[in-house]
């Protein structure tokens, strides 16, 4: 995907602004990357469809090229759709608080249960585990052992109480956890490996005994297409008020939040990233938007790029140079200083396509020799600044020996910035400074 995405910018790179065969020659290839990020067909119409109209509308920041500016608005809208900012989980107002958990076999239902044990009972809470999935063999010993791991009370049926019947389990445990002063109560369910009326029944009729505040959905980040189908299933049979995303340790690209999130418009509470209890965290929509998109180090770049962008710096400069006036040394260093808040010059090329390799070549135009030019224009005085002709052999000399370099040195510095004087003498006229980009509407 990324080699994809980086293939789409390299041929918008240097136009000025976005056209509309622009937008749609990138959205047909950005239709195609979110597929094979298995983001279910019917979610990237819907948010190419957004994405248009976002970008159609857009003002391009000056500090960014379009290609740039693209990716910015894909990523944003991503970030949307997630969900924005991440919900917490809803607590009743009288307790115990009811959380119920559904979702396919395999889905990490019952190590979910675990992990939220200990995360509530981390945060001061008096949780009961509840085993329901009476289905699996196993099941109930899996629970017992997790909440071991917890250090919490698992609730399951025994011998003459429930066995057999996950309802009654269900109705049972809330009593207990109101006997022995539980203020949250989580449910474990049984799922079947595809979607099946009878299952969905049971998972029905439990959340009819228990009236929980909240029915979380648990999907394998790994599925692709079928996370719609499945979703779809669970909202119209059980009811669903958040997501949780699991195994999202693996490489999937999580195409499946995407969908889900879509699909069912709940939020997705948390991630759950192992198999041990502590591989868990709160979701975060931004971190997925850019592992669906696969771009990190782009989006870093982009932000840099913002946040080092000084536009009254440009615009004071823009309007110099219309003004017919000249560009000096104090200018060339402001805009050195510019640069550098971007970060190390080698940093930044390596996070551009196709300039990794270039790197190490790369790495003698960097801090160091930004210092030394740094260093020289600030050893001259004002005056040699507006007016370098005036920096006769002496002055050089003197120069040279005030910023520790040799005379050489400050030659070249000099060779360097009267070519840079000539080409803004060119440009400023024609067309102030590059950057000055307005909307495209
Ligand atoms: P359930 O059938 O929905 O209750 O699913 P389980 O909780 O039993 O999980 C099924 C399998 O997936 C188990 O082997 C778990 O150890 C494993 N598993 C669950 N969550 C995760 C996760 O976030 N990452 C990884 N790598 N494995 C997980
Ligand atoms: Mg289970």
């Amino acid at each position: 995907l990324s080699d994809r995405l980086t293939g789409i910018f390299a041929k918008l790179k240097g136009k000025g602004r976005l056209t509309d065969a622009d937008i749609d020659a990138t959205a047909r290839e950005i239709r195609l990357a979110l597929l094979e990020a298995d983001v279910a067909l019917p979610v990237v119409k819907a948010f190419i469809a957004r994405l248009k109209e976002r970008a159609r509308g857009a003002d391009v920041h000056a500090a960014l090229n379009p290609a740039q500016q693209v990716i910015k608005i894909v990523h944003e809208e991503l970030v949307n759709v997630l969900g924005g900012e991440a919900r917490r989980l809803q607590f009743a107002k009288h307790p115990p608080t009811v959380i119920m958990l559904a979702g396919l076999q395999g889905s990490g239902k019952t190590t979910l249960a675990g992990k939220l044990a200990r995360h509530l009972k981390g945060l001061g809470h008096q949780p009961l585990l509840v085993a329901c999935d009476l289905q699996r063999p196993n099941a109930v010993n899996q629970l017992q052992v997790l909440g071991g791991r917890a250090g919490v009370e698992v609730y399951a049926p025994q011998p003459g109480n429930g066995v057999g019947d996950p309802v009654q389990v269900a109705r049972d445990s809330i009593e207990h956890a109101r006997r022995t002063m539980r203020d949250i109560v989580i449910v474990d369910t049984a799922g079947r490996l595809g979607i099946d009326a009878e299952m969905m029944r049971q998972a029905a009729n439990i959340r009819d005994a228990v009236q929980p505040d909240e029915v979380i959905f648990v999907i394998d980040a790994m599925v692709g297409q079928d996370a719609v189908a499945t979703a779809e299933a669970f909202r119209d049979g059980v009811g669903i008020t958040g997501v949780v995303l699991s195994k999202l340790d693996g490489d999937a690209r999580g195409g499946a939040a995407l969908s889900v999130r879509e699909v069912t418009g709940s939020p997705i509470l948390f991630a759950s990233t192992g198999e041990k209890l502590e591989d868990f965290d709160v979701f975060h929509p931004d971190r997925m938007a850019s592992r669906i998109l696969g771009m990190g180090d782009m989006l870093t770049l982009i932000e840099q790029a913002e946040s080092a962008f000084d536009a009254d710096q440009k615009e004071k400069m823009a309007a110099k140079l219309m003004g017919g006036q000249t560009f000096t040394l104090d200018d060339f260093l402001d805009q050195l200083i510019a640069v550098r808040r971007m970060g190390p010059i080698s940093n930044l090329l390596g996070m551009l396509p196709g300039m990794g390799q270039m790197k190490d070549q790369l790495a003698e135009l960097d801090d160091k020799h930004f210092d030394k030019v740094t260093a020289i224009i600030r050893s001259m005085t004002p005056g040699e600044r507006n007016d370098p002709k005036i920096i006769n052999g002496s002055r050089r000399l003197r120069i040279a020996n005030g910023s520790g370099v040799t005379v050489m040195d400050v030659n070249q510095l000099l060779n360097r910035f009267a070519d840079a004087q000539k080409m803004m003498k060119q440009m400023g006229p024609m067309m102030g400074m590059p950057g000055r980009r307005k909307a495209t509407k």
